[in-house]
């Protein structure tokens, strides 16, 4: 029998194929967790807040239910309030703005670098204003932000700064990991990020003991101690289950980030003599961790139908800016205000890249694009 090139389905991501790959880990992790029914808290989860501040950087790591809330988490416990201004970046997944509204904070949105598609440190200074308390720079794709300028404008100004690192577990600037470089850092664990449990999970990582206590506390209805509400809290608790799957895959993601590295590597190689095409760079001095692997073309809906039709998943990450999202509306935002990225949400398409990818995965999605631009 031949391979038939043409019937291969190369799909965005395939979780599947990681869980068989550690399958007897992942069983024993949560037959035990059920057996000792350690549900809420308990040792994975100290476990895996111990862990990720090791393999991170800062000194504490406060668990919570998802990314979302890790950055809501945070922000509240730096004292955001009404008629405060947070910044963040023009291009990012809704998280990093809903979550300054959700605070009671007003958004004010800062174009993008065409190159890193990260927060634009030459656009940062005319966003700020007498209201201006913070700043939430995003590690897009797994690309670090500028976070040299960016921490050098925030002090400056006195300013905060959030790093939303949910597509960016190991990314480095200048040799330093992200999370390391803010007052806080919060992480997504969400099934298809870098490093995803079998569900909703999030971490924030700080420097500041207090902060992590305040934060800590703050997730956990305002106190540490059952009956001890010494303020008033949400309910944002990491369960010892996905706690527990998350010990078992935290010692693989070095080597999952490796494999990403490498189809980066080929991708670039097979597709960087397209002229029509531009492929995604790196820094100098910069870790990218490969969440996505964005290229960007004019026909970038031709290339999306094209490759559904040669049995290629692609994603759209994001198919609109934040500032032109409905729900962004009020503030009457223009595709001129923030042309990078209005031109990435028209321009990018995500190819697949996870670590389990094949060889003739990659081959077969490289081939695909160079017969649509040879067409
Ligand atoms: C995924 C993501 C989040 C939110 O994470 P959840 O765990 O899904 O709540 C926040 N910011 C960015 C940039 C993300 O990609």
């Amino acid at each position: 029998m031949t391979a038939k090139k043409t019937h291969l389905r190369v799909p965005f991501a395939d979780l599947h194929r990681q869980y068989l790959s550690i399958k007897p880990e992942i069983d024993a992790a949560i037959s035990k967790t059920i057996e000792t029914s350690a549900f809420i808290r308990g040792p994975e989860v100290d476990a895996f807040e111990n862990a990720f501040a090791k393999a991170i950087g800062p000194d504490h790591c406060v668990s919570c239910a998802n990314g979302t809330d890790a950055i809501y988490i945070a922000m509240k416990m730096l004292g955001v309030r009404p008629n405060d201004q947070v910044i963040v970046p023009a291009m990012s997944w809704i998280s990093t703005s809903e979550t300054v509204s959700q605070a009671g904070a007003d958004v004010v949105f800062c174009d993008i670098d065409p190159v890193t598609n990260t927060l634009d440190p030459a656009k940062l200074e005319a966003c700020i204003t007498e209201r201006t308390v913070g700043i939430i720079p995003v590690h897009l794709y797994g690309h670090p932000a500028d976070m040299g300028r960016i921490i050098e404008i925030a002090d400056k100004n006195s300013l905060w700064v959030i790093e939303d690192c949910a597509q960016a577990h190991l990314s480095e600037f200048k040799g330093s990991k992200v999370g390391t470089f803010g007052i806080a850092a919060t992480f997504s664990f969400y099934p298809g990020k870098n490093l995803g449990a079998m569900g909703d999970a999030g971490a924030i990582v700080t420097k500041s003991r207090d902060l992590a206590e305040g934060m800590a506390k703050f997730a956990r209805h305002g106190g540490l101690r059952k009956g001890d509400h010494e303020i008033e809290g949400i309910n944002s608790r990491l369960d010892g289950l996905q706690a527990a799957i998350l010990n078992v895959k935290l010692p693989h993601l070095e080597d999952w980030t490796a494999k990403r590295a490498e189809l980066a590597e080929k991708y670039t190689q097979k597709l960087a003599h397209l002229d029509a095409l531009t492929c995604p760079t790196t820094a100098e001095d910069a870790r990218h961790v490969w969440h996505l692997y964005v290229v960007r073309t004019k026909d970038r809906d031709g290339l999306a139908e094209h490759l559904k039709a040669h049995n290629v998943q692609t994603s759209i990450n994001y198919p609109k800016a934040l500032p032109f999202l409905p729900c962004y509306a009020r503030l009457g935002h223009r595709p001129e205000d923030f042309p990078n990225a209005y031109a990435l949400q028209n321009e990018g398409l995500a190819l697949p890249i996870f670590p389990e990818m094949t060889d003739a995965e990659l081959d077969h999605v490289c081939t695909s694009i160079e017969k649509f631009f040879r067409a």
